[in-house]
């Protein structure tokens, strides 16, 4: 733009653009508000595009909001130097499905760069007239009471921590921190937890390799035909592939719930390993519902921890990357927790049945006994004294007339 005193702002015409700016410039601050290129006369005096007068350029340049209001335009073709962006290529990628950032974004970029794709849309250059679809705003990291940040000294330097754990422990460690939506704070100890977990999945290989490696065949398991005791793994199969594909998809974000499933499901495998006689005895139905149950644990987690996952899965001798695969689908008829069948007495008579979950906790089950309307009935203005709960089988509830 040029300051012109007799036409105002005036624009400078499009074929004498790109002003290139000059490169004597002189950058020490003189305390006098202006730009340090008002100091390079050469660029400032230029004339009036319009009446051909004496003018002045302006000389605050483009704000970096600018390049950030379009930029995931400009990703799709870097190297073009004939145009800004490549429509084709922009309608045909964009909008950006999800954008993830600090809340100091929310008001300022985020917002200019609504503003600069609207105008694009007015101009018929893209085809969308918003520019990100789904907006997910990360908590911060706290340290010794404060933001971690540079100003403040606090930060962590991670490749210390990754060349002694490794990253997929430090990744792990970062993404159980807590929902990662919330602030959370640091824990230099709870570093060693996240590198336990890996070395257990590690172990569950590495304690029964003669029956994993170059076992690359999948093969599909009949729960129909599993006994009690596997039907426990295939059943926690099933709950962490649920669990993991909805805390990371369908509620978004979950990772620290996520890595929690998956937690869960190796103890789950190591008691498989420790009391199973039949996998002991290594029978071939045992052993191919351990392995399913291992591939399934490393295809959850290999987005966590891709380094562990994929050396395993080399090792099971898979020709393919184990990024190639997609995640897996739980067996739905087996997501229901077990239940059994619950007596509820009242002053020691039956009085109901009701289906409850096979560990649910005491006061649970008392909780479940007592909002049954049959039993309700009996119980009537009568006053509880007592209620007996004993877990997988009854409870009897205590009551004294009104
Ligand atoms: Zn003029």
């Amino acid at each position: 733009m040029v300051h012109c005193r007799k036409c105002g702002v005036v624009p400078v015409r499009e074929e004498d653009l790109p002003v290139l700016l000059p490169e004597n410039v002189d950058f020490h601050p003189r305390g006098d508000g202006k730009s340090p290129l008002a100091t390079v006369p050469g660029f400032v005096e230029t004339i009036c595009p319009a009446c051909g007068g004496p003018a002045e350029r302006d000389t605050d340049t483009m704000d970096t909001f600018v390049d950030s209001s379009w930029y995931f335009l400009r990703y799709l073709s870097p190297r073009d130097s004939a145009r800004p962006f490549d429509s084709s290529l922009v309608n045909a990628w964009l909008p950006v499905d999800q954008y993830v950032g600090g809340i100091e974004h929310a008001i300022l970029h985020l917002m200019y760069s609504r503003f600069v794709v609207k105008f694009l849309h007015d101009e018929g250059l893209v085809s969308f007239d918003e520019p990100f679809r789904n907006l997910f705003t990360q908590g911060m990291i706290h340290r010794n009471g404060a933001k971690m940040s540079k100003s403040k000294g606090n930060v962590v330097n991670p490749v210390p921590l990754i060349d002694t754990y490794g990253a997929d422990t430090v990744r792990i460690y970062t993404l159980f921190i807590g929902p990662p939506e919330k602030d959370a704070e640091w824990n230099d100890r709870a570093m060693e937890g996240a590198y336990r977990f890996v070395n257990r999945v590690w172990r569950l290989y590495a304690h029964h390799r003669e029956i994993l490696e170059a076992q690359n065949t999948e093969e599909s398991i009949d729960p129909e035909g599993l006994d009690q005791d596997h039907l426990k793994l295939y059943r926690a199969v099933q709950v962490t592939i649920e669990r993991v594909t909805g805390d990371i998809f369908a509620r978004g974000f979950q990772f620290n719930t996520a890595i929690s499933a998956l937690m869960e499901l190796t103890n789950e495998m190591y008691l498989f390993v420790e009391q199973n006689e039949a996998f002991k005895r290594r029978d071939a139905g045992s052993v191919r519902l351990f392995r399913e149950a291992l591939r399934n644990l490393l295809l959850l987690l290999a987005p966590i921890a891709p380094h562990l996952c994929e050396e395993i899965w080399e090792r099971m001798g898979h020709g393919t990357t184990i990024f190639a695969r997609k995640l897996p689908k739980a067996d739905t008829r087996f997501l229901k927790a077990e239940t059994y069948t619950l007596v509820v007495q009242v002053n020691g008579k039956i009085r109901s049945r009701i289906e409850a979950e096979k560990d649910a906790t005491k006061e649970k089950l008392s909780e479940l006994a007592l909002a049954d309307d049959k039993v309700q009935k009996f119980i009537g203005s009568g006053k509880i004294a007592k209620v007996i709960v004993i877990p997988g089988s009854l409870v009897n509830i205590v009551v004294k007339p009104a």
